[in-house]
């Protein structure tokens, strides 16, 4: 079995892992994300995690994928934006990564993930197809007539999360306002129950609380998923896919964010025939984002 390097440059945590082409995890590494310092210290953050991920596994990996959360050339491995996060500067990713002596590819993270999804995650069949992933961001794929939309254009199908969804709303750090992003991301849940006086670290700490009764949580987790809701609705509408899949972290609470996100789209998604696009989870939980990684360099050839 081959085996890959797939390290995900995420907004808040670097991930890295050595995945086999059968899609079995042989390391995983995860560490906070240096993001904030620069660009500079978040490659070197993701070095060290791949170097880690490297000694951690049995055998030695043939290739590099990146993933991350921005504007990627994916034919040149370049990335282009990330919106306010590192405006405007083009980083040669596969330069930054070049120490290993591997060949590298890199992708929008969400292109990343989809390619998981279809490769590892059972939807390697379905012709049309929206993929979420909630996270930090967040972000989206879309695959139209068994391909992905787009053609490998940078961020073709990548923006569902920043459809304007509240006009007054907050500003998005993509430059728009009031973008699903800002309301139905991880962190904007967090934020939301911080506002209301909420101690919490994480999603599932808001979670937590709405379970014990908490009202303010139960208002932030309200808010939440109208937001997600009204992403996956308007996702519907633009691309009328066979299956939305959600991915991210918040995804191991599928208990409570699927029944609401079911309901809502029975009630306000026009569909022919009624109730033929199934909402879903994905199967690929927390690993999927180093999967995704992995997954582009497997497409790639070196
Ligand atoms: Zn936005």
């Amino acid at each position: 079995v081959e085996l890959a390097l797939g390290i995900d440059l995420g907004g808040t945590t670097v991930k890295a892992g050595v995945v086999g082409e059968d899609g079995n995890l042989r390391s995983w590494v995860t560490q906070p994300s240096a993001e904030r310092e620069g660009p500079q210290a978040w490659a070197q953050a993701g070095r060290q995690a791949a170097a880690r991920a490297i000694e951690l596994a049995d055998r030695a990996a043939t290739r590099i994928g990146i993933s991350v959360p921005g504007a990627v050339d994916a034919r040149r491995g370049v990335l282009l934006d990330m919106a306010a996060r590192l405006s405007g500067t083009e980083i040669d990713l596969a330069a930054l990564f070049a120490e290993f002596g591997l060949p590298v590819r890199a992708d929008n993270d969400a292109n990343a993930a989809l390619s998981a999804e279809r490769r590892w995650g059972g939807h390697g069949t379905a012709a049309d197809l929206v993929l979420l992933t909630i996270g930090t961001g967040i972000g989206s794929a879309v695959v139209v007539g068994g391909a992905p939309l787009g053609h490998g254009r940078p961020l073709a199908g990548n923006l569902a999360g920043h459809l304007t969804i509240e006009p007054d709303g907050a500003p998005c750090v993509c430059g728009n306002r009031g973008c699903g992003e800002t309301i139905a991301s991880a962190s904007a849940l967090i934020a939301a129950a911080r506002s209301q006086g909420l101690d919490v670290a994480e999603a599932a700490d808001v979670f937590d609380a709405e379970a014990r009764g908490d009202e303010r949580a139960a208002d932030a987790v309200w808010r939440f998923l109208d937001g997600l809701a009204t992403i996956v609705v308007n996702a519907i509408h633009a691309y009328r896919p066979e299956v939305v899949v959600l991915a991210g972290g918040v995804m191991a609470r599928s208990d409570r964010i699927l029944p609401a996100v079911h309901a809502a789209v029975a009630e306000r998604a026009w569909m022919i025939p009624p109730g033929s696009v199934k909402v879903v989870a994905s199967n690929l939980g927390p690993k999927g984002p180093v999967m995704g990684a992995a997954a582009i360099a497997f497409e790639g050839n070196p």
